[in-house]
């Protein structure tokens, strides 16, 4: 990506009229998909950043597995934070709140943007809210991961609320962004890192350092899919039409959410409370189910699964849901 694909990129994830890219203060490289923009992210920090004690990234428990190796590769401990309560199959916002607030001033913590992976539970905007007033008062920093724009709600402003809520309320931060589930470029490998920084001076020290990492582990980031993603945000019909298919995506999602939860708690009348499959959001859903029963259906119904109960929604359709439900009622009965 050319210095203008860099700030349209910039632009998707904190607006348009974001005054932090108007004032210089965002400094923007492009990388190996969402993958790279975390790794390059770490690497920056690794390298940078004035850890108060430990090198340690708080990350939420559970998370993408990734997370682990990525900052473990750069000599950052990545450890947990509370983020999921398995009694309410929803968030664990208070403890998650206390424990944020108990680490030391300074902290480096990851947050998935929107569309949580795996729990598929996101904090209402009020929490993120509170979640903000704690990075203010602890001076945290803010390492956002943002793999699915668009996959949560279908609306790109909407799933970027609580990047561009953390950027207008001075929360020092980076965004990782990556294109390959809103854009279908998973095999491109497009992404980018963000970095917001105090002062347009800062803004270009960081992206001189950035460039130099980049360079010496990439030299130069594959150019096909960022041309792709560019002629998108370049062009107002293309642009609108990818807002149209983003929203058809995550709308159908979203239906298989209905559908599902309807057919457990209406008709199979299935034990227990469904209505985290609707709370939740993006392309995964955790049901809740044990790793027992999770691996009773991939035996005894070729339903295919993660250990810990997470399905993909987006593999379920018109014509597979029942079957998936009918089995899910049988194994959970
Ligand atoms: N971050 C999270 C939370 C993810 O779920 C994923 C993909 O599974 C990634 C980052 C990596 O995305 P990419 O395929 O763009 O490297």
């Amino acid at each position: 990506m050319g210095a203008s694909r860099r700030q349209e990129a910039a632009k998707l994830i904190l607006g348009a009229d974001s005054p932090a890219i108007a004032e210089g203060r965002v400094s923007s490289v492009q990388t190996i998909s969402g993958t790279g923009a975390n790794h390059l992210g770490a690497l920056f920090l690794s390298r940078f950043y004035h850890f108060n004690g430990e090198k340690k990234a708080h990350i939420s428990d559970p998370t993408w597995i990734n997370h682990f190796a990525i900052f473990r590769n750069v000599g950052i401990e990545a450890v947990t934070y509370p983020y999921y309560d398995p009694q309410t199959i929803g968030l664990a916002f208070h403890p998650l709140l206390d424990t944020l607030d108990t680490l030391p001033d300074r902290s480096a913590i990851l947050l998935h943007a929107c569309a949580h992976n795996p729990t598929g539970v996101d904090p209402t905007r009020e929490q993120w809210g509170q979640i903000c007033d704690v990075f203010l008062k602890k001076g945290h920093y803010a390492f956002f991961d943002c793999a699915y724009q668009g996959f949560a709600s279908g609306d790109l402003d909407n799933d970027a609320w609580a990047v561009r809520e953390f950027v207008r309320r001075n929360v020092p931060l980076l965004v990782c962004q990556s294109f390959a589930k809103n854009a279908g470029l998973y095999g491109e490998r497009v992404g980018a890192l963000h970095v917001v920084a105090p002062s347009k001076e800062a803004a270009d020290r960081v992206k001189s350092q950035l460039s130099v990492l980049a360079r010496s582990e990439i030299s130069n980031p594959p150019a096909h899919g960022a041309r792709i993603v560019s002629l998108i945000l370049n062009n107002l019909d293309l642009f609108e039409e990818w807002k149209r298919d983003i929203k058809t995506m995550a709308g159908r999602i979203i239906q298989m959410r209905d559908e599902l939860h309807k057919l457990l708690t209406e008709e199979l009348k299935t034990p227990g409370n469904w209505d985290h499959i609707v709370n939740q959001i993006g392309m995964f859903s955790f049901t809740g189910i044990s790793p027992e029963k999770s691996q009773a259906l991939t035996e005894k119904a070729h339903i295919y699964l993660t250990q810990n109960g997470r399905i993909s929604m987006a593999g379920l359709n018109s014509h597979n849901i029942r079957y998936f439900a009918e089995n899910l009622d049988k194994v959970v009965r």
